[in-house]
């Protein structure tokens, strides 16, 4: 499986799997920190940075944001109370 680079500590190690609890949940994890995040299936938008239809929506208990998987931007960064 090709990996992408993690929005957290940019190493080329995020990586993506189907939940088998939640089918409509993908689950990103990184091998090179911490991270793991829940993208909600839903239709990608259109990233403002590269202008690529592949913006999605990550969100964990601790943080959520858009990730582009094309140019790595990271926008509307939040930390959940
Ligand atoms: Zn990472
Ligand atoms: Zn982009």
């Amino acid at each position: 499986m090709t990996t992408q680079q993690c929005p957290k500590c940019k190493q080329n190690a995020f990586t993506w799997y189907v939940s088998e609890v939640l089918p409509n949940i993908t689950v990103w994890s990184c091998n090179a920190c911490p991270l793991q995040i829940y993208e909600d299936d839903k239709e990608e938008e259109v990233c403002e940075n590269c202008n690529e239809k592949t913006k999605t929506f990550l969100q964990s208990q601790e943080e959520q944001f858009n990730w582009c998987s094309e140019c790595n931007a990271v926008t509307n960064y939040q930390l959940n109370e």
